[in-house]
This record gives C-alpha cells, structure tokens and sequence, in this order.
C-alpha cells in the first residue's frame, strides 16, 4: 500500500514524501527508562522517507530481528523549507500540522549497534519503521507546549505524554534541525518519545492518539 501524506479530513496532502527526521532522548524519564544520559545537545537522526507507512488498517513489523518496539511521537509536518537559521515565526509558518505517529525500532539490533558505538540506521529505518496517522492542521493548536500523545495497546494505556516535558521544545528544536540540514515541504520531526516503550507484537491492537484532538485506531498484521 502506497503511503500519502494526509489531513484528517480525508484531503491528500501533495507534498512528497520527505525524509522524517527524529530527535532522541527528549523526554527525560524516557532516556531514564533507557539508561541513557540526557543529552547536553539535541540527539538527531534521520529515517528515509521509503519507510513511512499510514496507520489505516494496521501495519506490518518484522517478525525475525529481535523485538520491535513502539515509540510513540507528536509528529510534525513541514509545509515550506526551512535552512539557515530560521527564526521562531519561520519555522511556526512552517509547521503545516501534526499527527501521532511510531517511530518503530529493531531495539536488540539497536543495542547491539549503540554498545559497539555503531550507527542506528540498520534498526531504525526498515521498511514500516515510521507509522504516520493522518494530520491536523496546525491552525487548531493554539499552544505547542501543551500537546497530548497518548498510545493504549489491547486496552492498556501504555504512554501518556505531553510536549510540555519536552527537553528541547518543538519550535527550538526545529529551529536547531534547519540549522543542521534544510527541511523542506513533505518532511516530517518525530519529537521524541515519552517513557513507557516497550514491545510490539503481531495481532496488538493500538490507539494512537493526540490527546483530544484525533484518535487512531490500527493494528499489528
Ligand atoms: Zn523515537
């Protein structure tokens, strides 16, 4: 199934489909939860565009490279490039909406490859790697510090966050990004994971949610 970035009315979106850039260790008890450091500079890395698939009716995960597990995000899409520095009202005019999505990872490849200090690519950015719901448009959120993210697996609520505990808040953050590299129109920033990873598992049931804004329902095939 061919993804397309869409709004939640059903609108395709005709952006193309960008890279996703993702930010590690944003929540502090998550980098707890992981026995990590919190980074003393914004953690990136990047997911190709190629593994973006869409959360209607339910997404595949590897079954025979260790455990896959689930990160919940408030993601970002961009809707105009950004590079060089941009201001706060640049990278605002910019955000086109926001969705929940998985930012899925290979986490005993990941381990692996973090303990020999190798790169992460291998385990984060497998075919289906990014599961985007459809957007929101960025005019319906007045305050970006006060963002819900909330993902219940079979009934259980398993992470329940907010940007509001963010480390790096999201304007600073994509400001940071486009200082890095340009962003352009299609792109999406994966925000961060609050605490409570843990393992996926086919036939899981899911609701992705930004918390009172748009509820997802999907499923592992
Ligand atoms: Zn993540």
């Amino acid at each position: 199934m061919s993804y397309q970035h869409q709004y939640v009315d059903g609108t395709r979106i005709h952006f193309p489909i960008g890279k996703v850039v993702c930010i590690g260790r944003n929540y502090a008890e998550h980098a707890k939860e992981l026995d990590n450091p919190i980074p003393t500079e914004p953690l990136l890395f990047i997911k190709p565009g190629s593994c973006v698939v869409g959360t209607e009716g339910g997404f595949a995960i590897p079954t025979e490279r260790g455990s896959v597990h689930y990160e919940a995000e408030i993601s970002v899409l961009i809707g105009k490039p950004l590079s060089n520095n941009p201001s706060a009202e640049e990278v605002l005019d910019a955000i086109s909406g926001f969705a929940p999505g998985l930012d899925l990872t290979l986490r005993d490849k990941q381990s692996e490859l973090k303990s020999k200090g190798l790169p992460w690519e291998v385990a984060k950015s497998f075919d289906g790697a990014c599961v985007l719901a459809p957007f929101v448009q960025s005019a319906e959120f007045k305050d970006l510090a006060d963002i819900g993210i909330r993902l219940t697996i079979n009934g259980e609520v398993r992470q329940d966050g907010n940007s509001a505990l963010m480390l790096n808040p999201i304007v600073p953050m994509i400001q940071y990004m486009a200082a890095c590299f340009s962003l352009q129109a299609g792109d999406v920033i994966m925000t961060g994971t609050p605490v409570g990873v843990g393992p996926l598992n086919v036939g899981d049931e899911l609701v992705l949610e930004l918390t009172g804004v748009s509820r997802f329902e999907s499923s592992v095939r």
